[in-house]
Parts: C-alpha cells; sequence; structure tokens
C-alpha cells in the first residue's frame, strides 16, 4: 500500500498490508506517519515488549489473523514451524491447505466443522417441521 489516505477531519489513516501479507497500521504523530505492524501492537498492547531477540510470530501461519490468541513473542532460534494444528492433527501435506498468505488449515478440522454445521442445519429444520417425525 503506497498512499494512505487523509482524512480532513484528522488523521484517519487506512490500514493496508505489507509486501509479505502483514498487515499495517499508520500512526500520526508530530505530523509524521509511522508504520507499524499491526500484530506487533496487539503482543506491546496486551503482552508487553519482547523478550531479547524475540520475533512476533503468528501461530497458525495467517498473517492475517491478529487475534490475541493466536500471536505470541517466540525465540526465532528455539521456534520451529508448527508441525500439527491446534488440534494435534498433524501438518502432512495430505491434511494441510495452504493459502496464498502462508496460512495453514487442518483439512480434518475443516471437515469436522462443515460436518458439524450441516448437522446443525438439518437438526434446525427439523425442528422447525412442527416436531413430525
Ligand atoms: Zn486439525
Amino acid at each position: 500500500m503506497r498512499s494512505f489516505h487523509r482524512n480532513p477531519e484528522g488523521e484517519l489513516l487506512r490500514p493496508g498490508s505489507d509486501q509479505k501479507g502483514y498487515l499495517l497500521v499508520g500512526l500520526c504523530r508530530d505530523g509524521r506517519v509511522h508504520r507499524r505492524l499491526v500484530h506487533r501492537l496487539v503482543l506491546f498492547a496486551f503482552v508487553g515488549p519482547p523478550p531479547d531477540g524475540h520475533q512476533a510470530t503468528h501461530l497458525d501461519g495467517d498473517r492475517t489473523n491478529n487475534d490475541l490468541s493466536n500471536l505470541k513473542w517466540v525465540d526465532p532460534a528455539e521456534w520451529a514451524p508448527q508441525v500439527a494444528c491446534r488440534r494435534g492433527h498433524a501438518f502432512t501435506p495430505e491434511n494441510t491447505i495452504t493459502r496464498s498468505n502462508g496460512a495453514r488449515k487442518c483439512r480434518t478440522c475443516q471437515r469436522d466443522r462443515r460436518r458439524e454445521w450441516r448437522d446443525r442445519r438439518r437438526r434446525a429444520a427439523s425442528s422447525e417441521g412442527g416436531g413430525r417425525d
């Protein structure tokens, strides 16, 4: 994102993303714009500054998922890419869906979610039908 939108009312700056897909916001101070990575701001605000040499990482690999539960300061020397999803399914090539932004999704979890959603809809539909069995 090259040009930030300048609002005549103030300094409302539009969030954008950098070339790597990380989300950025522009903060204005003393008439100068400082671009900041959103995930780092979240960690600074809720966790505090990083311990020496630590870097911010997205636990699920999705650079646009800046939920605090998905963010962590990690020591790059110790940090290895996640080998399993949050529910423990291994990220094997067959079980991994990789998005264009680098995020990895677990196929097993996605299938489970779809099945739950379908079951819920079916239950909702049958209860609407006046309870006939
Ligand atoms: Zn999974």
